[in-house]
């Protein structure tokens, strides 16, 4: 637990390096601090200590944890696979952005679900770029068609794109998908207007590949946290 201030200006630390290095000084990444199966003391610890955005991948784990949060935020996000059946507990917990929206079946379930309570909702359009069946997301094929079926409904603002590299321990293997996600962001955010701008892509042992590749949103859990323990009681 005293190491997560630590952490978190280690990786402050080192983002900054990365960015001078690529010539991108004083950019602005979101750090989205991924706190699943970490304890709410870890979370507020991580609050006091910088970290203004946190992430939870279960909805039920976060319906749990969130109420006993007692640091300020500016934003809770949901990156993990949503289940049709949580949406509405999902929406009561107001998270600034889903990351994890992959299909237009979910997109419209979703939507129907704000139109009902006349909110609106920002989300990020989660591609599979690595093609593998164990991750949700939309194909790479089918991104561009989706997302501007997806921008036209009217409770959903569709802010950017996100990814999951491949979870091989030599995390140059995952450069090409991300550069080719790059790729598709810019090209879709020439077409967009204004608000199409965050690409959520790097985890913690991929980040700074990511961030190479011109990701400006980090979602890191274990580089923070620590190791996460399945096993142990929440
Ligand atoms: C768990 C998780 C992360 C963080 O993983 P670490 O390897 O611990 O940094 C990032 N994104 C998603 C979608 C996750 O589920």
């Amino acid at each position: 637990m005293q190491d997560i201030k630590k952490n978190i200006q280690k990786i402050r630390a080192e983002i900054a390096a990365e960015l001078k290095k690529s010539g991108r000084e004083g950019e602005d990444i979101t750090l989205v601090a991924v706190t699943k199966t970490h304890p709410v003391e870890a979370i507020d610890i991580a609050l006091s200590g910088g970290i203004s955005h946190f992430g939870e991948n279960k909805v039920q784990e976060a319906v749990r944890k969130m109420p006993m949060i007692s640091q300020p935020y500016d934003g809770f996000h949901f990156i993990g696979h949503l289940q049709s059946n949580k949406i509405n507990q999902l929406l009561a917990l107001k998270p600034l952005l889903i990351h994890s929206i992959g299909s237009l079946h979910l997109a419209n379930k979703l939507h129907r679900a704000l139109g009902r309570t006349n909110r609106s909702q920002e989300i990020l359009i989660q591609v599979n770029v690595t093609a593998e069946e164990s991750k949700s997301g939309v194909s790479f094929a089918n991104a561009r068609e989706m997302i501007y079926k997806i921008a036209g409904f009217s409770t959903l603002y569709v802010r950017g794109l996100m990814t999951i590299g491949k979870l091989d321990p030599d995390p140059e293997v995952s450069r090409p998908y991300f550069k080719q996600l790059k790729a598709l962001f810019d090209e879709i955010r020439q077409n967009s207007p204004e608000g199409f701008d965050y690409l959520s892509m790097g985890m913690s042992h991929d980040w700074q590949i990511a961030l190479q590749e011109g990701s400006n949103m980090l979602r890191i859990g274990s580089a923070i946290f620590g190791k996460r323990d399945y096993g142990a009681k929440q």
